[in-house]
């Protein structure tokens, strides 16, 4: 079944495919809501600006997520103060607060249509044992300079034992935006080709090629937004991060509904927000995550939500049920800016690890400014080159064996790699001892392996 913004969103956007050769100044590869902001941003910018999406606008995760825009990420803020410290932390925190600004003002000045509605985030717990985790991300909060403040009563049908709760967050519908996006890019000369599929990025001395069936793109600068980078080296994404995939239903309550958004803080997580359905508010239950590739009956799916919902509301009617993916992080911040050291001008957004609505409007920002030669001062947070995610060796060895059947590993897995046989600034996986280990070569020979 499709998610409920492709249904009522169900007249496509009418773009052609690529059939020729063309030159651009920004080529970037995926039409979700990071490629189309990024697009939307340079295209405004005066750069000429060529999208291409091997499917139809936003079919892939933005298309069948919940759209909360909130940069209450979960309770990620003692999590980042602890590791990282308060300033890094009060960056995140205020680079997507700043999103959340961009995308009203981008929505406000272009007219966009796509029930945008400002609304308070919570996280909560029905379990008392949690509560001091709720209190202490309440006093991180707090300690950053935003003002968050610990609640008992909230909107939901059901006690909570404590939440934190975060004002001016937002909602809305992310294919009308996104369409909305669209139309902007297409008023500034940039353009779209839908069901255009890129196979390859090549660049020879400062001009990429990116190769598609139809015809390929020159271009001095690319931007891959294609969620999970098709491309492995030198980037080497799939060492860094995995997917996982949620369960949404959408439910016709037959109630009045709730204000808010929701999520709880322990096991099992359900999401809950409220939508339009032919001009009705409905309920969006989310949850059921599990790690892509796992195997999931429909009871531990679907159906345990839907169990969740007809006994929040016994008469309800289940209309909608969709699922999708997102990449997560091993060290929960996202993956922004070059796509490697070693190759200048291609830039990657990714790892939104579930937040992409805020994260792909702080993305587009830093790429956009990179590419336009401003400073930008969060892109130190999100920096996609950072070394400190693979050297935690036992989550790269779970990645990397949750990856065996990938895409990216499967290319691989049956080739003799050797280290002699890795082109320099390129990588491979290669058995040492039956165990596979990640190899990059940099451009001086130099390895570096996890
Ligand atoms: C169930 C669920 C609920 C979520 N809810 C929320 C939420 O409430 N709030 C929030 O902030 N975030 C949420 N997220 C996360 C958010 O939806 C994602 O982070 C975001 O949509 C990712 O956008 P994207 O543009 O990176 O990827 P996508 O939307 O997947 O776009 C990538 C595009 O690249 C194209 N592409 C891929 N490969 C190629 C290729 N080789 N050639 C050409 N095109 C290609 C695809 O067709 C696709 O259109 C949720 C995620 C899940 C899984």
């Amino acid at each position: 079944m499709n998610s409920l913004w492709l249904t009522e969103n169900n007249v496509e956007k009418n773009f052609n495919n690529l059939s020729n050769d063309i030159t651009t100044d920004v080529c970037i590869i995926g039409a979700g809501i990071f490629g189309l902001t990024s697009a939307y941003y340079l295209s405004k910018s005066g750069l000429k600006v060529t999208i291409v999406d091997k499917s139809d606008i936003s079919r892939k995760t933005t298309g069948h997520t919940t759209a909360k825009i909130t940069s209450q990420h979960g309770l990620i803020y003692t999590y980042l103060i602890n590791t990282y410290g308060e300033q890094f932390a009060k960056d995140y925190l205020f680079a997507n607060e700043e999103a959340i600004e961009n995308i009203k003002n981008i929505i406000d000045t272009e007219n966009i249509d796509c029930d945008f509605e400002k609304q308070s985030n919570f996280v909560y717990t029905t379990d008392r044992f949690e509560l001091n985790k709720i209190k202490k991300e309440v006093d991180c909060v707090n300690t950053l300079g935003f003002p968050a403040n610990f609640v008992t009563k909230t909107g939901l049908p059901f006690e909570v034992a404590g939440s934190i709760h975060f004002k001016n967050q937002a909602q809305f519908n992310p294919i009308k935006y996104v369409y909305g996006l669209c139309d902007c890019i297409i008023k500034n000369n940039g353009e779209i080709y839908t069901n255009t599929t890129v196979y390859d990025v090549k660049k020879a001395d400062e001009t990429f090629t990116t190769f598609t069936m139809g015809g390929s793109i020159k271009s001095k600068y690319v931007i891959l937004a294609s969620h999970y980078p098709f491309i492995n080296f030198p980037g080497m994404y799939f060492l860094k991060m995995y997917q996982s995939s949620s369960y949404v239903i959408g439910v016709d309550t037959k109630k009045t509904l709730f204000n808010g958004m929701y999520i709880s803080s322990s096991s099992p997580t359900y999401s809950l927000r409220t939508a339009y359905y032919n001009g009705k508010k409905i309920l969006l239950l989310g949850g059921g995550s599990h790690k892509t590739g796992t195997p999931v009956t429909y009871d531990q799916s679907y159906l345990a939500l839907e169990k969740y919902a007809k006994q929040l509301y016994p008469n309800s009617e289940i209309l909608f049920r969709w699922n999708t993916r997102d990449c997560i992080t091993l060290d929960k911040i996202p993956y922004i800016g070059p796509f490697s050291s070693t190759m200048s001008n291609f830039y990657v957004g990714t790892g939104f690890n579930k937040w992409g609505m805020t994260s792909s409007n702080v993305a587009a920002n830093i790429v956009c400014d990179m590419i336009l030669g401003k400073n930008n001062k969060y892109s130190y947070v999100f920096d996609s080159n950072r070394v400190n995610p693979i050297k935690n060796r036992t989550e790269v060895k779970n990645v990397l064996t949750e990856s065996v059947n990938s895409l990216a590993i499967k290319k691989l897995k049956n080739s003799t790699v050797s280290f002699d046989n890795i082109p320099n600034n390129s990588g491979g996986i290669i058995d040492v001892n039956n165990q596979k280990v990640g190899v990059y070569k940099d451009t001086s020979r130099k390895y570096f392996c996890c």
